[in-house]
């Protein structure tokens, strides 16, 4: 059954109306040819307030059907089209901000003002920003006395990608912008999590008059929908961002069939802090750097590496800092954080909390869960948490927690930071605060990670490459990066007479 809206309200009682939430397919919204659906919940208030079809392998192959045809002419459109369809989504993104933004709270239990002011921006940002990038791209060429060769970049056809319910929006079109910028068309899938903001961008791409088929938005589980995605033949190349475990998974999957893979993954990023650094700069983004959307983002610094000559120092400001945060409704202007996107990850949390308890750790501040009253009574929050006294090895520094849990570790010189900073199976992102310029190329070089900030943090420049090293994936994002990884190189060789 197909209708022209993503959202049918139906009536679950007499008290209560649920929101539908379907896949988006060759321009139409269908529901789940199998009938089945997966509860959605307001981490704020603890209740289901949506449906969300968990889309079977039958429906990705119609999407990926739809895409297919649909790639004929897309692919074949000049890069001013193209250009011309990225803009227009951009502007039905900015046209929707505010309910846009509201739907990503409600979804995922972030501030309203984090979405508003940060994520839903990037998200129309990250189409403007492939449209005007094409729209400079060029063909290269290489001559000879014998050869012309004419290096030509093409869309592998149909794109496939995969995203995590953390920044919902803002990395589900940071991956399917490239992919129709360099002419694919995608099947796209966001987290069963937070699948609210895809589907209005269906109904945006909808309302654009966006050709149908070129962007598809199958909704649903991963082991579902996902895996069919990833498996399907008519797919060539799948950009994912999600866990490391999913990211095995993925890649286990694709390497049998020589997919094109891009993995973006989990971290343990460090944030080495060095006695000479701008103080106040940096306490106050370090603060962000932990706690932003909960601790819930990839490139958060969840482990503090202090030099010890100001460890004292830096532990009892961050404390304070920390202890005026306020933890409330994310509809809430003065809320810091919101809630945790889940109940069961508001219980990996504090099982993470307790775990780094038994491994000798002392908890200087937070460590459990927070009543918020009235309407987020049943919501499920976690106080931010500091944790001091655990050894490098244990399981608190080495696993990703995706919470608001930090660490702190002093250290004495810089081989010291470098090789704690180093000791993780991880390598996404680092942090370096330092007034010595020498002394932050020299860490900035050998920490393993692919990003480095040097007084600063998510600070960030579309062109620039993203992406990590070691279990935090393969391949990088960005500029240039993302529009190769969206398309394969073919040499035409002009034999000259
Ligand atoms: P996840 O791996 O559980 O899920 C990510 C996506 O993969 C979801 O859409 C999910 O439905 C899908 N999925 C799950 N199993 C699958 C399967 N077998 N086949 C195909 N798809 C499958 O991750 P999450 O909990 O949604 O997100 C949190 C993780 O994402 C954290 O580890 C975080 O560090 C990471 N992350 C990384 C980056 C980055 O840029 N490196 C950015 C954001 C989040």
């Amino acid at each position: 059954m197909s209708v022209n809206t993503s959202r049918e309200v139906t009536s679950k009682s007499d008290a209560t109306t649920m929101l539908k939430i379907r896949s988006f397919i060759n321009g139409e919204f269908v529901e789940p040819s199998n009938g089945q659906w997966l509860d959605n919940y307001d981490p704020a208030v603890g209740e289901v307030f949506s449906q969300v079809a968990d889309s079977p392998r039958e429906d990705v192959d119609r999407a990926v059907a739809a895409a297919s045809l649909a790639s004929r002419e897309w692919s074949r459109l000049a890069i001013e089209g193209r250009s011309n369809w990225l803009n227009k989504i951009a502007d039905g993104i900015q046209e929707r901000s505010a309910e846009l933004a509201a739907a990503e709270c409600r979804d995922s239990g972030k501030p309203l003002k984090l979405a508003r002011d940060f994520e839903i921006p990037r998200a129309a940002q990250n189409f403007r920003f492939f449209a005007s990038l094409i729209a400079g791209s060029s063909t290269s060429a290489h001559d000879s006395p014998i050869a012309l060769n004419i290096t030509l970049a093409q869309p592998w056809g149909v794109g496939g990608t995969i995203s995590p319910w953390n920044l919902p929006l803002y990395l589900f079109t940071w991956k399917v912008a490239p992919a129709l910028a360099a002419g694919n068309c995608v099947v796209a899938k966001p987290s069963e999590v937070t699948p609210y903001t895809a589907s209005l961008l269906g109904e945006i791409c909808q309302s654009v008059g966006l050709p149908p088929g070129v962007l598809n938005i199958v909704q649903g589980s991963g082991g579902t929908t996902g895996q069919a995605l990833v498996e399907h033949p008519g797919i060539r190349a799948v950009s994912f961002t999600g866990g490391t475990a999913t990211g095995a998974k993925i890649a286990a999957a694709t390497a049998p069939l020589f997919k094109k893979v891009s993995l973006e993954l989990g971290g343990k990023n460090p944030n080495i802090i060095f006695a000479d650094c701008d103080f106040e700069k940096m306490l106050a983004t370090t603060f962000r750097s932990s706690f932003q959307n909960q601790g819930q983002i990839c490139l958060c610094g969840s482990r503090i590496l202090v030099e010890r000559s100001i460890y004292e120092r830096f532990r009892d400001a961050f404390v304070s800092l920390t202890e005026r945060a306020r933890v409330g409704d994310p509809l809430d202007e003065s809320s810091d954080l919101g809630a945790v996107v889940s109940r069961p990850h508001q219980q990996k949390i504090l099982a993470a909390i307790e775990r780094a308890k038994q491994e000798g750790g002392r908890v200087l501040t937070g460590g459990t869960a927070v009543n918020v009253p009235g309407r987020c009574a049943n919501g499920w929050f976690v106080a931010p948490t500091i944790i001091e006294n655990l050894a490098q090895s244990c399981s608190t520094n080495q696993q990703e927690i995706f919470g608001p849990v930090v660490t702190l570790q002093p250290f004495d010189n810089e081989p010291e930071a470098l090789s704690l900073a180093n000791d993780v199976p991880y390598g996404l992102s680092a942090t370096v605060w330092t007034s010595d310029v020498n002394r932050a190329l020299r860490v900035a070089e050998q920490v393993q990670t692919g990003v480095v900030w040097v007084n600063g943090w998510l600070v960030r420049d579309l062109r620039t490459p993203f992406g990590g090293m070691k279990e935090s994936g393969v391949g990088r994002e960005g500029g240039l990066d993302s529009l190769e990884f969206w398309t394969q190189k073919k040499n035409i060789c002009l034999c000259r007479n």
